[in-house]
């Protein structure tokens, strides 16, 4: 690939999201504090990505202290934020193209964990250009983190972004590998280190308040309600991940509960710290650039 490939209309929106982000994230971060809710920053945020031009690429993800991802709140929601350490993460996509960005806001004291995520993420965007692999810019980032005492989670990646889809090739670890996949100018991925002094390891929760369509879909769904919640489904949100809270259906959840038995809906549960010790959180989106890469979301850490 030449340079020519950072020409494509493509990048310029990548760029929008990127800024509606960094705007988004800074007036959310803002809004956490003790004593607010969490349904009300995620709200707040959901509804300025859309007033400025883009929409969510996935729920605001308010993970607190053990949690790593795919937290976010139900309707209804009264949960206020404590003195923990919270991970906001927002997804912002316009026709299609997504930036993913994430950042800690940390009510909890511990201003070194967060300095670790950060530093991580600092030290993958210094390594990332075209040529290097992904197990490189993985053991930059375990690098990053393990001078400062701390553990990467390691079975939490880094992922591709391209038009409607959040989560695609190819895979950026959070800890070095010998192999991995040669990165190439116009590559668009999200970086996402996260810190904990536990195991460096999540598993699922019970809960789940993020879904999203499996497969390609195409499969005939005989309950009429069940088949019409996902007509919604593939009309507002496609492949991305939507929340159950996002449903004006009384009768949602047993519906997506009908769909997941069918194979035709997946769930996302909540990914824990397995040691139950808190997680810190960095992510920018990167254009991978002819002399390094290019930080559409570098604007949440301002
Ligand atoms: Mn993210
Ligand atoms: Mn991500």
């Amino acid at each position: 690939m030449t340079d020519e490939t950072l020409d494509d209309p493509r990048y310029e929106e990548y760029r929008e999201a990127g800024d509606i982000l960094s705007t988004v994230m800074n007036e959310a971060r803002e809004r956490v504090e003790v004593g607010a809710k969490q349904l009300d920053v995620a709200e707040y945020a959901e509804e300025r990505i859309r007033e400025l031009g883009g929409e969510p690429a996935f729920p605001v993800n308010i993970s607190v202290d053990e949690e790593a991802s795919h937290a976010t709140s139900g309707a209804d929601d009264e949960t206020e934020f404590g003195e923990e350490m919270v991970c906001l993460d927002i997804g912002v996509h316009v026709d299609g193209w997504i930036a993913d960005a994430a950042v800690t806001v940390d009510l909890s004291d511990n201003p070194e964990l967060v300095a670790a995520a950060e530093e991580a993420l600092d030290a993958a965007v210094e390594t990332i250009a075209p040529g290097v692999h992904t197990g490189e810019v993985g053991a930059a980032i375990e690098d990053a983190i393990r001078d400062r005492g701390y553990t990467p989670i390691l079975n939490l990646s880094g992922h591709g972004v391209a038009q409607f889809d959040a989560h695609t090739d190819p895979s950026v670890p959070n800890r070095g590998l010998d192999r991995g996949v040669e990165l190439e100018v116009g590559d668009v991925i999200a970086v996402e280190p996260f810190a904990t002094d536990g195991q460096g390891k999540v598993g699922e929760g019970n809960d789940a308040e993020i879904y999203e369509l499996a497969g390609s879909g195409g499969r005939s769904v005989r309950n009429r309600q069940a088949r019409q919640l996902l007509e919604t489904i593939e009309e507002e949100y496609g492949q991305l991940p939507f929340a159950l809270r996002w449903l004006d259906d009384q009768r949602a959840k047993m519906l997506l509960r009908r769909l997941q038995r069918q194979g035709v809906v997946e769930s996302h549960p909540v990914l824990k710290e397995d040691a139950g010790t808190l997680v810190s959180q960095a992510e920018h989106t990167l254009i991978v650039t002819e002399d390094g890469c290019e930080v559409p979301t570098t604007g949440i850490f301002s």
